[in-house]
């Protein structure tokens, strides 16, 4: 292996790499703290076909929700509004971490979702696209990142909406970031292979790069369609850039985007690769992934993953030859960190944040305690089995799996408030979902 500066890498030189690597980041600094060696100008094409490792950033409604800027239920993001600053530092922690793409922060800022279910349409948005472009804009600026703008699934495709009209909404968002000129457009979070192939139709009208993302794992999408499928239709809608993102963890996700990947082939089509999963471990998830765990949203906590593990989901998402690699929901910097340090010797570079973090633990050497210095290794970290410290902590849990999605009316959404009525039904049908478990 080679540093782009030429230093020879041996793998049984690890921590002389590493501090090797950390002079390589002091020499390629620059005065307004530019840490690599590919230009901001090279787009996400060129990156990819030149075979470089792109790193995405993390979950922005899940990290901003629990700094208590982002409502969960509705997960808008009006804060792009409200509190920018909250979500410019927000994307300053990862581009320190190592992200390459600083995606603004539009996931459900269509105005059907803004006005859903009793939410009041405030900020419309038209604002918060326009808010959220500048800041990742701004911040993408100070490094070398790309930025990008994107689309999420909407609650009128749940209520059976037409074609016209779904498109109608994605082309609104579009506007706003062909005005803002970002880097390149990313349909995320489709639970709908329709959706998703309607969203790619609608922003390739811009011309620029296109990257489609399911929240889907192998079961494949809430229709039945396996990834591959899914895939492949997403790639003929015109998607460069294919894969998964949410509901599921790591190596779900980078199983599901094999999937994808073999199915293009066979289907004698390219296209490049894509996964940002949750940092929740999510063995015993069905279908429809962490959102029916009984702990979603607010008790997921020990189910995040280590750092450590991060390492091991950099290393298989890698070797399944996906190139952009980044998180979704959980993902806090530190975890971002962690990819950019096992993807160091690939990518020839360590991130600005690993000058505060001892490669496996190294800078543990420095601790008062020697039996916490005996850490100070990366057999120590690698082979860790950590304990939940709740004696009744289940391992698993069981999934709600109502077995519903579009097209059934218990997903027909509308603007009006959530009904005493309405919560008297979804309690009748919860308690009648268990007992058929
Ligand atoms: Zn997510």
């Amino acid at each position: 292996m080679k540093l782009r500066s030429g230093t020879e890498l041996k793998s049984t030189h690890f921590l002389q790499w590493y501090k090797t690597a950390h002079k390589v980041i002091q020499v390629l600094s620059r005065p307004k703290g530019r840490f690599t060696v590919t230009s901001a100008a090279t787009g996400i094409l060129e990156r990819l076909n030149a075979n470089e490792v792109v790193i995405g950033d993390g979950g922005f409604v899940f990290a901003l929700e629990k700094r208590g800027y982002v409502k969960a239920g509705p997960w808008t993001p009006e804060a792009a509004v409200t509190h920018p600053e909250a979500v410019r530092q927000l994307h300053r922690e990862f581009l320190r971490a190592g992200s390459n793409v600083m995606q603004a922060f539009t996931f459900y800022a269509s105005d059907d979702k803004l006005e859903n279910r009793g939410q009041t349409l405030k900020i419309t948005g038209a604002q918060v696209n326009e808010a959220a472009c500048d800041l990742a804009r701004e911040v993408a600026n100070e490094g070398d990142a790309l930025m990008a703008g994107g689309v999420c699934q909407t609650p009128s495709y749940l209520s059976c909406k037409s074609e016209t009209e779904v498109k109608a909404i994605f082309k609104k968002q579009l506007d706003v970031f062909i005005k803002k000129n970002v880097d390149f457009l990313i349909a995320e979070y489709f639970e709908h292979v329709e959706e998703a192939e309607w969203a790619v139709q609608v922003l390739k009208m811009s011309g620029k790069p296109v990257a489609a993302s399911m929240c889907i794992g192998p079961q494949g999408d809430m229709h039945g369609v396996p990834p591959g499928e899914c895939a492949v239709r997403l790639v003929k809608a015109g998607a460069q850039i294919v894969g998964v993102n949410c509901h599921f963890d790591p190596l779900t996700c980078v199983e599901a985007v094999k999937m994808m990947k073999a199915a293009v082939e066979k289907a004698g089509l390219k296209a490049h690769y894509m996964v940002q999963p949750l940092a929740y471990h999510t063995p015993d998830c069905n279908c429809q992934g962490f959102i029916d765990l009984p702990e979603f949203p607010f008790a997921l906590e020990p189910r995040i993953l280590t750092r450590w593990d991060m390492h091991k989901y950099a290393r298989e998402a890698y070797n399944a030859g996906i190139r952009f690699i980044g998180g979704c929901c959980g993902f806090e910097p530190y975890h971002i960190r962690a990819v950019a340090e096992e993807l160091a010797p690939e990518r020839g570079f360590l991130p600005q944040a690993s000058d505060k973090h001892g490669l496996w633990g190294a800078a543990l050497e420095m601790h008062t305690k020697p039996w916490v210095r005996a850490r100070a290794r990366r057999d120590y970290w690698e082979n860790i089995h950590p304990a939940s410290g709740r004696p009744k902590c289940p391992s698993l849990s069981s999934p709600e799996g109502w077995g519903v999605t579009k097209g059934h009316t218990e997903l027909l959404q509308h603007r009006e408030a959530t009904t005493a009525q309405e919560m008297q039904h979804v309690l009748e049908r919860q308690k009648k979902a268990k007992s058929a478990v």
